[in-house]
């Protein structure tokens, strides 16, 4: 039933024209699941709870509605002065640096300044870009920290903050981080926390920084690989370990990965 509805498109989701013409050349011609699930609740100002691993479409997901956002609300102070207003926390420099790709390119139509900083590369260079004022910041914790503790950047005016992958953040140490940076954006943001996995660290994040999240859950397509052909064979238990020897000498397979049920 549910492909003869017809799918959602951006133009659909009240987008202003900053985001649409930005989204143009790009040629998405469909909301992926996250999208469509999502954006609405972000315009909102909603909470979201997101299950959603790279590859998903969820850069666009929160990316989006946060452009549109900030693009109809232009910063009373512009240059210089002008604040930090939405910041996505993601754990690793590759990440970030994809992140700040799309984002550059959802706000291209717009005034809207977005940079990204991680460790590894002079701090210099990136004082110099955000001296000279920014509206979306895109970071990795550690690095973040250290600017804000050197006064470099200034959190107080968030509103909207992102969570991408906090479940690997979680996992490279990073609660303790997230934590003094959550407590340096406004009192009253809103929280977007996306997670691959659903664990005890994420439920407990979740439980004290999210307010009534909005819970999306979504699969990643084609998690298996075009070229990896899939066979089922039915089989008594008794059986099994025989008919598994008969297809691997059948077949002549020298490299075989067994995946099995228990020890
Ligand atoms: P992500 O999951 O955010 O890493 O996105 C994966 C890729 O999908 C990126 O290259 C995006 O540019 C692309 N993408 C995002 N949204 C759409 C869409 N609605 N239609 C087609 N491609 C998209």
């Amino acid at each position: 039933v549910r492909d003869k509805v017809p799918k959602m498109s951006f133009i659909d989701l009240g987008l202003n024209e900053v985001v649409l013409s930005a989204l143009q050349p790009l040629c998405y011609e469909n909301l992926t699941p996250i999208q469509e699930q999502a954006i609405p609740h972000v315009l909102e100002g909603k909470d979201i709870l997101g299950s959603a691993q790279t590859g998903t479409g969820k850069t666009a997901a929160f990316s989006l509605p946060i452009v549109h956002t900030l693009a109809s609300r232009p910063s009373k102070t512009q240059g210089r002065s002008k604040p930090i207003r939405a910041l996505v926390l993601t754990p690793t420099r590759e990440l970030a640096s994809q992140i700040d790709e799309n984002v550059r390119k959802y706000c291209k139509n717009s005034n809207l300044r977005s940079t990204v900083v991680f460790g590894g590369i002079p701090q210099r260079r990136q004082v110099d870009t955000l001296r000279r004022g920014v509206d979306i910041l895109i970071a990795t914790p550690g690095r973040l920290l250290d600017h804000v503790n050197q006064r470099t950047i200034d959190l107080s005016q968030v509103k909207t903050l992102v969570l991408d992958e906090a479940d690997r953040m979680l996992d490279m140490g990073f609660l303790g981080d997230i934590e003094k940076i959550i407590s340096k954006c406004q009192p009253k943001h809103q929280t977007l926390l996306f997670s691959a996995t659903y664990n005890k660290g994420i439920k407990n994040l979740s439980g004290q920084y999210l307010n009534n999240p909005i819970e999306i859950a979504v699969a990643k397509d084609n998690t298996v690989a075009a070229s990896v052909e899939q066979t089922f064979v039915r089989v008594d238990k008794e059986r099994k370990r025989d008919l598994l020897m008969q297809l691997i000498r059948m077949n002549e397979m020298h490299q075989v990965l067994v995946f099995t049920k228990t020890k």
